[in-house]
């Protein structure tokens, strides 16, 4: 088994991509709520909702990209791969991670 892996605790790593994808569900489900909600009471064209549409909309896009970057983790953990970067194939910090138990490339890769 690849160095890189060996270093990660695969179970802590699940646990942090379950807590940031049931995180980014009850956001999307809340936000989605939101804009169904604006567009039911006839009120979604009035100017002083549109900030509120938008900031919604953008948490549904936030959501769905982190969601499908969750599973994305998920499978690499499954094929043996997470915890080394997509792009270059080195190890991606342990650090790293862990505030972004999702993330695909090392720092250097990702600037
Ligand atoms: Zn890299």
């Amino acid at each position: 088994m690849d160095a890189a892996i060996d270093q990660l605790d695969i179970a802590e790593a699940r646990a942090r991509l379950a807590t940031v994808r049931d995180e980014n569900e009850a956001d999307l489900a809340a936000a989605r709520a939101t804009l169904e909600r604006l567009a039911d009471d006839g009120s979604a064209s009035a100017g002083n909702l549109s900030d509120v549409v938008a900031s919604a909309q953008h948490m549904v896009n936030d959501a769905e990209h982190i969601l499908a970057e969750v599973s994305a983790a998920f499978a690499r953990i499954d094929d043996g791969t997470y915890g080394s970067c997509t792009s270059c194939g080195g190890p991606i910090a342990a650090g790293r991670l862990e505030v972004r138990p999702y993330v695909r490339t090392c720092l250097p890769c990702s600037a």
